[in-house]
């Protein structure tokens, strides 16, 4: 195949992209065992976060990559001759790297589409209300259908059915509340649209899937221990109210929704962790904002050191030269 000076570019980003991204992805999801090891031993809290990093680290990692590395590398020791042949590998790696991301973002698109097409029939059928002592915004829909959840990726939305708001004492009610109001604080919705936005290590593959799983039952716990703040008679409503709801069955699911059950996966876990009152206690110990994204920080302090290391762009030039060929 023969390019021109910038649609080389293009295809060594994306062929760049898949083969860092790629390889660090299969690094990370060799020690998926030895983290998930690890996070059982921390609050729940800091294992959300931790686990949500190391979901985001080889996307990252490659980001660095190639805008500190590769486009700058490109840009400076690239001669802007005419036209030259691309060779088998670069452009099987670029078509896969393309590939993974159009996949992502059809998944995000389907997702983002389901929710809002499923908040607009809330929106017809309930009414806008603030419920008392709440700091979000609730919307009350007239459904017999057991719906408590909270919408909104960055401006946030409580969506309740009446019958939930009719079957829960007024004290379930309040831990419920305040459990899908935690999941607003730590960004939750926003952090499943990441996850579904950001590419696989292959196309069609999902083994950094384990991750993403564990990630949602550790963002529930925390929400749980958020709820409950270190109070056990409150963490005995909530778990009241768990099970209240989850008897009635469940009304909606959605990949960028926090459901307040989270369609009973996990259920009897949160439950019997609930009844723990030392779990509870566990909740009020914060993560500082270091110790939640450290593994992120070091990343980006280890490409900043990379890109100033003299004869780094040089380096990297010559890697693309026989990637390219
Ligand atoms: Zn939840």
């Amino acid at each position: 195949m023969i390019t021109d000076y910038f649609s080389r570019l293009v295809c060594l980003c994306f062929a760049s992209f898949f083969l860092v991204h790629a390889g660090a992805g299969v690094a990370i999801a060799l020690l998926i065992p030895a983290a998930l090891r690890r996070a059982e031993k921390m609050p729940a809290r800091s294992a959300a976060a931790f686990l949500f990093s190391l979901r985001l680290l080889p996307f990252v990692m490659a980001s660095c990559v190639i805008a500190a590395l590769c486009v700058p590398s490109y840009l400076l020791l690239e001669p802007r001759s005419g036209t030259e042949p691309l060779g088998g590998l670069c452009a099987t790696a670029a078509v896969l790297g393309l590939l993974s991301w159009l996949i992502a973002a059809a998944r995000a698109v389907v997702a983002l589409g389901r929710t809002l097409a499923f908040e607009r029939s809330c929106r017809r059928s309930g009414s806008e209300t603030r419920l008392a002592g709440r700091t979000v915004p609730a919307l009350v829909v007239e459904s017999r259908l057991p719906l408590l959840a909270l919408s909104g990726l960055i401006r946030a939305r409580l969506l309740l059915s009446r019958q939930v708001l009719e079957a829960l004492q007024p004290e379930e009610l309040d831990a419920a509340l305040r459990h899908e109001e935690a999941h607003q604080s730590s960004r939750d919705n926003l952090k499943r649209l990441v996850c579904l936005l950001i590419p696989e290590v292959l196309p069609l593959g999902r083994c950094l899937a384990p991750l993403e799983r564990s990630w949602a039952k550790y963002s529930e716990w925390a929400a749980d221990d958020q709820a409950s703040r270190g109070d056990s008679h409150r963490a005995l409503w909530l778990a009241s109210a768990l099970l209240r709801v989850a008897r009635m069955g469940s009304a909606f699911e959605s990949e960028l929704c926090a459901t307040f059950t989270a369609c009973g996966w996990g259920l009897e876990a949160r439950v019997e962790r609930l009844l723990r009152t030392e779990t509870a206690r566990e909740g009020m110990r914060e993560p500082g904002r270091f110790a939640q994204h450290r593994e992120l920080l070091l990343i980006g302090a280890f490409t900043a050191t990379i890109v100033l290391l003299p004869g780094a762009m040089a380096c990297v030039h010559r890697l693309l030269e026989r990637l390219i060929q």
